[in-house]
């Protein structure tokens, strides 16, 4: 049965798309879009690559403000959500101050993650890359020439290191694994990546966990000294699952859905970051952080509330790194213990127990885009399907 009152928690990435897409459906009733950040609804990749660069926050907007009245959208920055009623279906909110309590016959969760900050000495003093304000911080630092330590290897401190190495900032990426993005790529293109960081100048402590974060910089287990006037720490995210683990809901890496991105309660669904859902590839259930998940999670959800659709979540995933001029792309979903395979120069098979499970490919959209097509389909792949994709 369609709800009355859809309400949604976040208003990030998945939210927002949950609210727009209800509405590219047909659904007539009430949409809540409830966020805790201020301002408008915005996209958060930019915030590690252009906008450090341009500043321009109005390119992040999601849509105007005109957008939420045209579509009948209630939308509530500012606004915090306290704890969920099951029984009453009511949410405790708070904005400016001030509890309120709200009605939903259905809610979704799109709560997304905040940034991990790992047990280390003086961690309190480092920044954070997140959101708009987070980002805004930064931009203000990068104004004077600095000695920057960047505390994670991933994604996120190496875009942010490769934008500050180009304003010609002295740059350091401390990363406790031995390899750059491991929990994401494979080796061969840790070491492209790593190779690429070197050579724009960037100094990089690898299989060397930071100890401390001191005003002179940060320590490293093996005692090396790190000079830094400021310090980001992106080691990682945790999902936003404390509202749905207190009202009772299943818990697993993330709030636990079905294949229909339904929570343990049947009035509730959730999406994007925060979800762990059943990998249509059969490895259980996973947690993806990318806007492509999330925004096909929303629409997935969107469908299911407004026309009844009961298709289950089978969207290839697809992600992407921008990394100074260099463009990683990757199609499909593949775990750490994956074997690897080069296709050809900058191409780079993963593989499973199940056979192919991604491709990652550097400055290629084409070859990416191939490579979407053969991971999605149902047949086989061979290795001439393989060389296809490079040709
Ligand atoms: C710097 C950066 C760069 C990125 N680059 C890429 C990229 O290149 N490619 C890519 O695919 N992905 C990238 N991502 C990841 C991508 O942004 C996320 O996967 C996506 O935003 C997830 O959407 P979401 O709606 O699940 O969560 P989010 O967009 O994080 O939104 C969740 C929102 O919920 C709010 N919230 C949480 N709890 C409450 C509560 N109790 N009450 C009210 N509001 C609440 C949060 O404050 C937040 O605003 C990047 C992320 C960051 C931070």
């Amino acid at each position: 049965m369609t709800p009355g009152t859809v309400t949604i928690i976040g208003a990030g990435q998945g939210g927002f798309q949950a609210a727009i897409s209800l509405r590219q459906n047909g659904f007539e009733g009430a949409i809540t879009l409830i966020g805790d950040e201020p301002g408008l609804p915005y996209q958060r990749p930019p915030l590690s690559k252009v906008y450090l660069q341009d500043g321009k926050a109005e390119a992040l907007y999601l849509r105007p403000e005109s957008f939420f009245e045209a579509k009948r959208i209630d939308y509530l920055p500012g606004t915090r959500v306290e704890a969920i009623d099951r029984a009453a279906q009511r949410l405790t909110v708070l904005r400016d101050g001030a509890e309120k309590s709200l009605p939903y016959d259905h809610l979704i969760l799109a709560t997304g993650t905040r940034n991990l900050r790992p047990p280390i000495e003086g961690i309190a003093h480092a920044c954070d890359l997140r959101t708009l304000t987070d980002a805004q911080r930064l931009r203000e630092k990068l104004d004077q020439p600095a000695r920057i330590a960047v505390i994670g290897g991933g994604f996120i401190g190496l875009e942010f290191a490769a934008v500050a190495r180009k304003l010609g900032h002295e740059v350091a990426v401390i990363e406790a694994a031995p390899r750059l993005m491991a929990r994401a790529v494979s080796q061969r293109m840790s070491d492209h990546f790593a190779d690429l960081h070197r050579g724009w100048g960037t100094a990089l402590h690898l299989g060397q966990p930071a100890v401390a974060v001191e005003p002179a910089g940060v320590t490293l287990a093996d005692g090396t000294g790190v000079t830094a006037d400021f310090v980001l720490v992106a080691a990682g995210v945790r999902p936003n699952v404390e509202l749905a683990e207190a009202a009772g809901l299943a818990i697993d890496n993330g709030v636990k859905t079905d294949a229909r991105l339904q929570t343990s309660d049947p009035a509730i669904s959730a999406l994007g970051d925060c979800a762990s859902f059943p990998d249509p590839r059969g490895r259980g259930h996973i947690r993806l952080e990318s806007v492509q998940a999330a925004t096909d999670h929303a629409r997935l959800i969107a469908k299911r509330l407004a026309k009844g659709d009961t298709d289950p979540y089978g969207a290839l995933p697809w992600f992407w790194s921008d990394q100074g001029a260099c463009k990683l792309q990757i199609a499909g979903y593949a775990t750490p213990d994956a074997a690897e395979e080069e296709i050809a120069a900058g191409i780079v098979g993963r593989f499973d127990e199940r056979g192919l499970a991604a491709i990652e490919t550097i400055d290629n959209a084409r070859a990416h885009m191939r490579a979407r097509k053969l991971i999605a389909s149902p047949e086989p792949v061979t290795r001439a399907d393989l060389e296809e994709i490079a040709a």
